[in-house]
């Protein structure tokens, strides 16, 4: 069976730089933060054109984190989509803020601009209660959202807007690198993402130095100085072993994403013609392919198909957060809000990712793409 994803694969490519990056943090006798932790976070800073990384324990925390790091929480909405891993809703809640749903752009699939303006304007009037926080949009499979359009909107509020990358390591949005577009990003480097190590991280990119050292405060324990808080903060520090394993990953971002896209550029050609379709790249879009994911109304028998063909697929994700049993629950509490998701429930029941990841031999794309070629 051809597979979805296979961080092992990636381990295996650079086996010996691993072990020797592992061995390092060992032999230094540095075990939380320190120079593997600070060379990493300097590295991706870099790499994302911004300012500060502040590395944290996973993707979840640097979300959370970034709201908590620009003052947003208790008794203010949070404006993400529905269409996105739970954990960036999670993330809110965390925070103490409110979820507000907003539905997405029916092509790109991605938070609507005209569907967030909509959203507030119904928060205002049906929750007045309730102030305006923040917004998070999310780079959903590695193509980014349109960030001048929804900026615009966060402008004309006053409103900071927060990148969600956990799937978008290497995009670019009108040729600059997501994570330095908005006022915080917050990245995930699980195994399978676009960077990952082997367990979880995560970091939280800003240009903005005040918010940068309130988050480096709020990661441990809202530490100023040494055993002295300056806020509430939480234990979320980047373990020093992963910061090893992705300073080797790191030196290879670049080469993994272009092989993501030469993959996709594969399944693109396959599917010319067909009833899946090949996923929509914006005009404004420099797509990083975490996911390869097409749409097709027949969706059962086209994984069914794939199957037959040696072909795993998989679903990302088989239900967006509004539907889920917890959040209908919160929505009658009133601890989330939405009002229309019609794009969003369109969406949800056609899409399908195919296998997707750096190392994928040239035999496994062939395999894939004969299976599409016949579908
Ligand atoms: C993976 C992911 C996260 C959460 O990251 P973790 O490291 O698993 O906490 C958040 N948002 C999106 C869009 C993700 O894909």
């Amino acid at each position: 069976m051809i597979v979805c994803a296979n961080p092992h694969a990636a381990y295996l490519e650079r086996r010996k730089d691993i072990l020797d990056a592992l061995v390092r943090v060992c032999d230094s006798g540095r075990y939380i933060l320190g120079d593997e932790v600070t060379s990493f976070e300097r590295a991706f800073a870099s790499f994302c054109n911004a300012e500060h990384c502040i590395g944290v324990a996973n993707g979840t925390d640097a979300i959370e984190l970034a709201l908590r790091g620009l003052g947003v929480g208790q008794g203010q909405a949070v404006f993400t989509v529905s269409h996105t891993a739970v954990a960036t809703v999670a993330a809110i809640e965390r925070a103490g803020a409110l979820p507000v749903l907003v539905d997405i752009d029916p092509d790109h699939g991605t938070m609507s601009a005209d569907s967030l303006a909509k959203s507030i304007r119904y928060m205002q009037q049906a929750r007045p209660d309730v102030q305006l926080g923040a917004v998070i949009g999310v780079h959903m499979y590695g193509h980014p959202c349109d960030v001048k359009a929804l900026l615009e909107v966060c402008d004309a509020h006053n409103l900071p807007f927060i990148e969600d990358c956990a799937q978008a390591h290497g995009a670019k949005y009108n040729g600059q690198p997501v994570g330095s577009l908005g006022h915080v990003a917050a990245f995930s480097f699980y195994p399978t993402k676009n960077l990952g190590t082997m367990g979880d991280a995560g970091g939280v990119c800003t240009n903005d130095s005040t918010v940068a050292q309130k988050i480096q405060a709020l990661r441990q324990y809202g530490w100023e100085e040494r055993y002295i808080s300056a806020y509430s903060g939480i234990n979320s520090r980047m373990d020093p072993l992963h910061a090893a394993v992705l300073n080797v990953h790191l030196g290879y971002l670049n080469e993994d994403i272009e092989r993501r896209r030469a993959i996709a550029a594969h399944y693109d050609a396959a599917l010319q013609g067909s009833s899946a379709k090949a996923p929509y790249v914006a005009s404004f879009a420099s797509h990083a392919y975490h996911l390869y994911v097409v749409r097709t109304p027949n969706r059962q028998e086209f994984m069914e198909h794939m199957k037959a063909h040696g072909v795993d697929t998989a679903l990302h994700y088989p239900a967006p957060v509004h539907t889920q049993s917890a959040y209908v629950q919160a929505l009658a509490e009133g601890r989330i809000c939405w009002e229309s998701l019609d794009a969003t429930d369109l969406l949800y029941k056609e899409i399908v990712s195919l296998p997707m990841y750096a190392q994928m031999s040239a035999e496994d794309v062939n395999g894939v793409c004969r299976a599409l070629a016949a579908w």
